[in-house]
């Protein structure tokens, strides 16, 4: 019964194996889940920041189309009629350029009511620019009008730009620095085509710049230079962007040195009242085309910021993918560790389990294995048998060792070491009621029976009182040869009687052994005895009182018995 019970042992393991798995499964799925859930949403918000950026790449590009198309219809209203067309043509195709990227503006990304201004007002300004494809500048207010409705529509624009820029760094406050670069750059482009509208109608109509335009120039400037020095600022977008900051100390050179210079000039030739140095017509199409540097330069911002964060969105998407790798390969690893423990270890001890129990149970053997699993099962009892018979021998030598250690080779009893233990821990159990008895003897004269006999027929000698000694004794008393021909007896009895009886029985039974010497000579032996006893005393103590008892038996004659209870009384 006890073996059956034993052999179900296995099919424990394997309880244990699936809950320790099923345990690592959810301590893993749990930081799976985390993970996974902190590279999903690092990716999540890198893709938004992606899709953000674009939308928002393409919205300022809307501003750089009306500031283009705003430039355009500039140079239409002043051009000559044998030019219109040519002009015409160019403002044509810059209106379809910013009227097909108003269209792609993602619904709802700006304000519908500002959006929807800015169209309208567009149209406005259209209408009255459009009556300058066939006629040529007659009425400078009414053309200063057509420019400003194009500018106002811009503003429009700008106010939707504006607020989209607020909510889109208020979701992502780290976008801060090169939105606030980019729309920068947008502002400068705008701000630079303001300046060049301020002269236009002066320039056409030969007219002195007035007072208001004079101002608005000034602003412009001071405008401009605070963009500049915002632009100076560069962030971490400066890495994808390599060589910008000298770019866009080139583009400003440029500028003051065409655009800028143009402008001074013409102010200071406005207020001395001198002949402009330059037609209108040549000034819309000098200053348009020192404005071109703007539109790179923004366009190239605008890549590198949007190179950033696609960087940043591969990056994220190549951890997320990582992640997935890792624990798709842990997952596998487990289950294969799993799987191998189970139908390699577990299954086949099953089985052999399986096995023995019917063939305990009595089962035939063909009924519970085929031919090859009978011979894997002999081999295997056949090497338990062998483990068996060896664990079976170590045992045996162990035990005889452990008995050669203890034990005297010559009498076959306790050495002086293992009484000493014995004995004392006899001695320690001892009490007051049931005292430990300590029988001392010593062979009355053995060297001379040596001596006359021979040493081997001593050695008989002390084998037959070895013999006599355990013939008297009783399980638990401890009987040991102390040296030479000395022994000792300890045992516990509550009664004095037990023990004279037991000294005096033994010294009879000593008395009466017959030797033989070497030629048959017959001869005999008498042994003096010393008796202690004791109870929580210590060995030494005690075997000091019994050798003292036994020297007295000794000196008073030999062959008799000292320390017995009525004679120590
Ligand atoms: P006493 O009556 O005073 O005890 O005298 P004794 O001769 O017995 O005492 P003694 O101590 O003089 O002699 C003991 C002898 O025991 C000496 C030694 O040679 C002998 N002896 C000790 N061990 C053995 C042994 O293993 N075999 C034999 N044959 N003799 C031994
Ligand atoms: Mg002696
Ligand atoms: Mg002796």
């Amino acid at each position: 019964m006890k073996r059956l019970k034993k052999a179900s042992s296995p099919s424990n393991v394997l309880r244990y194996l699936w809950g320790s798995a099923i345990a690592s499964i959810v301590l893993t799925s749990i930081l799976s889940w985390w993970l996974l859930s902190g590279s999903w949403n690092a990716w999540h918000s890198a893709r938004n920041d992606v899709i953000q950026f674009n939308d928002f790449y393409h919205v300022l590009q809307v501003s750089n189309d009306l500031a283009s198309e705003r430039a355009y219809a500039n140079e239409l209203v002043l051009s000559p009629m044998e030019r219109k067309a040519q002009a015409w043509k160019s403002l044509d195709d810059s209106r379809r350029i910013t009227d097909r990227n108003l269209e792609r503006i993602p619904q709802n990304l700006l304000s519908p009511a500002l959006l929807m201004a800015t169209i309208e007002q567009l149209n406005n300004s259209r209408v009255s620019v459009d009556t300058y494809r066939n006629q040529e500048l007659s009425d400078p207010r009414e053309a200063q009008r057509s420019i400003s409705a194009m500018v106002e529509a811009t503003d429009f624009y700008h106010s939707a730009l504006f607020q989209h820029t607020s909510s889109f760094l208020l979701l992502e406050p780290k976008a801060l620095g090169p939105i606030l670069r980019a729309q920068a750059l947008g502002e400068l482009r705008d701000a630079t085509g303001r300046l060049g509208s301020q002269v236009l109608i002066p320039l056409a109509t030969h007219t002195p710049i007035p007072l208001s335009n004079m101002e608005a120039l000034s602003r412009g400037m001071e405008r401009i230079d605070v963009l500049w020095w915002l632009l100076r600022t560069q962030g971490e977008e400066a890495h994808y962007l390599p060589g910008f900051p000298q770019r866009l100390d080139n583009v400003r050179q440029q500028f003051e040195s065409q655009g800028v210079a143009l402008l001074n000039k013409l102010r200071s030739e406005s207020v001395t009242n001198q002949p402009y140095s330059v037609d209108s017509e040549n000034f819309a199409v000098r200053y348009h085309e020192s404005l071109n540097a703007f539109d790179q330069l923004l366009n190239t911002y605008l890549t590198g910021v949007n190179k950033l964060y696609v960087h940043a969105e591969h990056q994220a998407l190549l951890h997320l993918v990582l992640i997935v790798i890792i624990l798709i390969m842990l997952c596998a690893l487990t289950a294969g560790l799993i799987f191998y423990i189970r139908s390699r270890v577990l299954q086949p001890i099953l089985r052999l389990n399986q096995i023995a129990s019917g063939i305990i149970a009595g089962k035939h053997q063909e009924t519970l294995m085929d031919e090859s699993t009978a011979e894997e099962v002999q081999a295997l009892f056949s090497s338990l048998g062998t483990l068996g018979a060896q664990l079976r021998e170590q045992t045996i030598l162990s035990k005889r060792l452990q008995r050669q250690s203890e034990e005297d080779p010559l009498t076959h009893l306790f050495n002086r070491r293992a009484f000493d233990e014995l004995a004392g821990n006899l001695m320690a159990q001892a009490t007051y009621e049931h005292p430990a008895w300590l029988i001392m003897m010593d062979v009355d004269h053995f060297k001379s029976i040596n001596d006359t006999w021979g040493h081997p027929t001593g050695d008989k000698v002390l084998v037959a009182l070895a013999t006599t000694l355990k013939k008297y004794s009783r399980p638990g008393d401890v009987i040991g040869r102390l040296g030479g021909e000395e022994f000792a007896v300890v045992f516990r009895t509550p009664g004095h009687e037990d023990v004279t009886g037991y000294t005096t029985r033994i010294q009879n039974e000593i008395r009466q052994l017959r030797f033989e010497g070497p030629k048959g000579e017959p001869f005999s032996i008498t042994v003096s005895f010393g008796v202690a006893s004791g109870w929580q005393r210590e060995l030494t103590e005690v075997l000091a009182v019994a050798d003292a008892a036994l020297y007295e038996a000794k000196n008073s004659g030999r062959d008799r018995i000292c320390g017995l209870p009525d004679q120590t009384a």
